[in-house]
């Protein structure tokens, strides 16, 4: 994620912030160019601060849970992030709202994340091929589990409650449960079909890295559940359950490729180096990049690795988990090379 200034003070604000803590003024996100524009809260208008253009805020303003910008003179109420919820819980209940917020922060970085590839992003509502979510409650007596299918994006409300997601996770023997995790794990199911399943060559080559997924996947889920992950699962895999089958190596592998492009980009938007005479030449960062304009998906592999040590470091300071818990091995970073290559001729920069 870039870092964003006030237009009217230049102090810095969240991708999430309604206003700037400085000065006062509204703020909101302009999803085309990804600029955080600045409001003056006594205008009778949403007239920018720096451009003198006149916005509207996205009609999930109202429930703080959206602070994205949509032309005042379009017919669209909801910005091309909320475009794509087909389901939002009852908000009648008030739990729920703090948990859709928590959601809709992970959903909006996601949609950040996807534009800056330059992902189609179209809603299911108007297009078949498109995307949608459907943030759900569940009762005991259904059979809706968090998911994917045919671009429906199913997210258990329960798992925006960090304690049941924490009690899910230590069940699970899992090192890392987020919502952004689900989000980008289970958008890499809907791209799957997109981009892959579509062309025969491209799928070729990913049968060559990931392996076969016609093998029958509720049998291979099931013998997973059953028996677990192989001892040597860390050789080939970024997680255990990437063991189960090739659809799920590939959303796991997917997922984590986004968690470090969004993290190496995060550090550059920082100028972050880690440059100590204290650590060894592989563990430092001279310079910082924007990894979505480089090519050599190595360059950012040695990138990350040393940013994830300092990080953790920190972390471990304040008696947190590591913010990134994984090793990657030669053989997962040939799966994320496969991804970016894939995704290289997307970008709209
Ligand atoms: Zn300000
Ligand atoms: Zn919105
Ligand atoms: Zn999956």
């Amino acid at each position: 994620m870039k870092v964003f200034q006030c237009g009217h003070c230049s102090y810095p604000l969240f991708f999430e912030n309604n206003e700037c803590e400085n000065c006062g003024h509204l703020s909101g996100y302009r999803d085309v160019d990804r600029q955080m524009l600045t409001f003056d809260p006594a205008g009778t208008s949403l007239t920018s601060d720096r451009e003198k253009i006149e916005y509207k805020y996205c009609k999930n303003q109202q429930y703080e849970v959206c602070n994205w910008l949509v032309p005042k003179d379009s017919p669209q109420d909801f910005c091309s992030a909320c475009q794509l919820n087909r389901t939002i819980p009852n908000l009648s209940f008030k739990e729920n709202l703090q948990n859709w917020q928590n959601l809709e922060v992970a959903k909006h970085r996601l949609v950040y994340q996807l534009q800056k590839i330059g992902l189609d992003l179209r809603t299911k509502m108007t297009d078949a091929e498109g995307l949608c979510f459907d943030f759900i409650t569940k009762n005991n007596d259904q059979n809706i589990m968090t998911g994917h299918a045919n671009g429906i994006i199913t997210i258990l409300l329960r798992e925006a409650d960090s304690t049941l997601r924490e009690q899910a996770r230590k069940e699970m023997q899992e090192r890392y449960r987020t919502l952004i995790g689900h989000l980008r794990h289970e958008v890499g199911h809907y791209f799957w079909e997109q981009l892959i399943s579509k062309n025969e060559d491209i799928l070729s080559q990913f049968r060559n890295i990931f392996g076969n997924e016609e093998t029958n996947y509720g049998d291979a889920l099931q013998a997973y559940y059953k028996n677990g992950a192989p001892d040597n699962w860390r050789d080939s895999y970024i997680s255990k359950y990437a063991t189960s089958h090739p659809w799920e190596d590939w959303a796991e592998t997917w997922a984590h490729y986004l968690h470090i492009m969004d993290m190496v980009e995060t550090a550059h938007f920082f100028g972050l180096e880690v440059n100590s005479k204290e650590i060894s030449d592989t563990m430092k960062i001279a310079s910082s990049f924007d990894p979505y304009t480089v090519k050599d998906f190595e360059t950012i592999i040695r990138t990350c690795v040393p940013l994830s040590y300092a990080v953790n470091s920190i972390n471990r300071a304040m008696g947190i988990p590591d913010v990134y818990p994984f090793v990657i091995t030669p053989a997962v970073v040939n799966k994320m090379k496969f991804i970016h290559q894939l995704l290289l001729p997307k970008r709209k920069l």
